[in-house]
């Protein structure tokens, strides 16, 4: 006899969070779920975007390329602002990401009510092109009609998505940190050197749906 069951199955394993940036035709609509922005600059080199390494201790407002190997080639930086969202329409979980300028209206509204988990926003981009500018607007959604799933951890997403060694991170960086990711075990610099300018190999779900074989979306800001 079949086994007849009034629940649908469990969702696979999570596979991880994807970055989203703004669609050129298309608006994002989605709830924050994490406190705050996360800043970070970063490179566009190798045919990838990777953080920026370089040092801010200098208080005197140099800064000192340090570790990072971009830096060290003068390859400019870009500051970027990561938050968590749910899409309203798609219900997916994701990791926004935009440019300093363009997430002033979030750090406004987390300025003014403490904590941005909750503000529905509202992404487009005006002129319709790829890499032309983000607006944001913001809106607050009634949290006491809908559950709000917890934010990943920010850092520890990011630090996977871009492939770097999870073992110079702060352990408290590491909450939620899954058992079943292997970090890389490459060198950073061979990692980030990529002469031949290939982009970053599939993954496996876009191995497994067959989609990685078409061209590597444009780098839009
Ligand atoms: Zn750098």
């Amino acid at each position: 006899m079949p086994t007849w069951s009034k629940q649908l199955p469990a969702k696979e394993k999570h596979m991880g969070f994807d970055i989203i940036r703004t669609p050129q035709c298309r608006p994002i609509q989605a709830t924050i779920t994490c406190e705050d922005l996360l800043v970070c600059d970063t490179h566009f080199w190798g045919g990838r975007t990777i953080p920026c390494e370089r040092k801010h201790e200098e208080l005197d407002g140099t800064l000192s390329a340090g570790d990072c190997s971009a830096c060290r080639q003068s390859v400019p930086f870009r500051t970027h602002v990561y938050i968590s969202a749910i899409d309203c329409k798609t219900k997916d979980h994701f990791i926004f990401e935009c440019t300093a300028y363009a997430a002033k209206p979030l750090a406004e509204y987390r300025k003014a009510t403490g904590t941005l988990r909750g503000c529905v926003l509202h992404a487009r981009r005006p002129k319709g092109l790829p890499n032309s500018r983000v607006v944001i607007e913001t809106n607050t959604a009634n949290l006491s009609k809908m559950t709000l799933a917890n934010p990943p951890n920010l850092k520890l997403a990011l630090t996977t998505i871009w492939r770097l060694p999870l073992d110079g991170m702060a352990s408290e960086d590491q909450r939620d940190r899954d058992s079943r990711f292997v970090p890389q075990k490459e060198p950073l610099n061979r990692m980030r050197n990529q002469p031949d300018n290939q982009p970053d190999p599939p993954t496996i779900g876009e191995v497994i749906s067959g989609n990685h074989k078409k061209k590597p979306a444009v780098e839009i800001a």
